[in-house]
């Protein structure tokens, strides 16, 4: 950690900046120039050595590597929505990647692995779910597409899940209209006794009270 001034030139004001060295490349940089790790720290290493060290781990990665992490990725997002079905398996995963030949399966662009964390890289592959609106999960239900066509396909999936919900809400509405047509048989007011049938009784019994004081 340094404390850096600087004199801006505009106004001529000094000015306090607090840096830190990157381990990895020697810079002073300001904190800004790192990412935040878990408990509000700072990286050790600055933006870009972090971004090329992630980059080149993931260039090691073999393409049956990559197949798994795009299964667990998919796992783990199934397990996060609560999506109903068994999970996804990597062979089924690796069967999809060898049937479209390693192409997306909507436009047939070459999928890449290449990920860089600074720029949008449009034909790298997704796991995709073909079928979001009763919220399945991956299995019996996924195919490869490039990050373009899954994200042109995201404005879609929404409009077919609120057309899935729409129709459940419809049926609900025809049921309930239903039951008020015909009210199921056991309400309250025709457990109790009518008014009407108490009087009569009251008088019934009056009639019987003077009958038997009469005599
Ligand atoms: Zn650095
Ligand atoms: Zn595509």
């Amino acid at each position: 950690m340094e404390l850096v001034f600087y004199i801006d030139t505009h106004t001529l004001a000094v000015r306090e900046v607090r840096e830190r060295k990157c381990t990895k490349c020697g810079r002073c940089l300001p904190d800004t120039a790192f990412y935040v790790a878990p408990r509000g720290r700072c990286t050790k290493f600055c933006r870009r050595c972090y971004d090329r060290k992630y980059m080149e781990i993931e260039d090691r990665k073999t393409t049956a590597q990559h197949i798994r992490a795009a299964t667990k990725r998919a796992n783990n997002r199934s397990r996060f929505k609560k999506s109903t079905g068994p999970p996804i398996g990597v062979d089924e995963v690796t069967q999809l990647w060898e049937a479209c030949q390693g192409k997306c399966t909507l436009c047939d662009l070459a999928l890449v692995w290449q990920c860089n964390p600074r720029k949008r890289s449009g034909n790298r592959a997704v796991l995709d779910r073909v079928d979001t609106a009763d919220n399945r999960s991956y299995h019996n239900n996924a195919q490869w597409l490039c990050t373009i066509c899954n994200e042109e396909k995201g404005g879609w999936d929404l409009a077919v899940q609120l057309q899935h919900d729409i129709e459940t809400l419809r049926s609900k509405i025809r049921v309930m209209k239903k039951r008020k047509k015909n009210p199921p048989r056991s309400h309250y007011e025709t457990i109790l006794i009518p008014a009407k049938k108490i009087y009569a009784l009251s008088q019934s019994h009056a009639a019987f009270v003077a009958g038997n004081q009469e005599t």
